[in-house]
């Protein structure tokens, strides 16, 4: 079985009252994770969780936009392991890093 990836599964406004944290644990999948983000709590479901390329990123703000009807805008997204955004990693995460910002390699959305 292959790692499921984490998937953003909730957005919750703060402040969270206390009293309802409980009901929160019952109703999340279990080894959920919740992460404060600016003034919400992101719940993520249990899994491997990308650190940032541009194909996990837009699942992610497709998912914020279904849960809360806003639009979220993310910086550049650039390849985790070289920096550069050409890279084919910083596109998607299972794409080997090149460690070169050309234009035009396979695999980037990048030109
Ligand atoms: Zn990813
Ligand atoms: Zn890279």
């Amino acid at each position: 079985m292959s790692a499921e990836r984490s998937r953003l599964i909730d957005v919750l406004d703060l402040p969270i009252p206390l009293a309802s944290f409980g009901k929160m644990a019952k109703k999340y999948p279990k080894g959920a994770k919740l992460s404060q983000v600016g003034f919400r709590f992101w719940v993520r479901s249990a899994g491997e969780q990308c650190f940032g390329c541009i194909t996990c990123e837009a699942e992610d703000r497709a998912d914020f936009n279904r849960l809360t009807g806003e639009m979220t805008f993310g910086g550049m997204i650039v390849c985790p392991d070289c920096g550069c955004k050409r890279c084919p990693k910083a596109t998607q995460h299972d794409n080997a890093c090149t460690g070169s910002n050309d234009p035009g390699q396979a695999g980037s959305i990048y030109a």
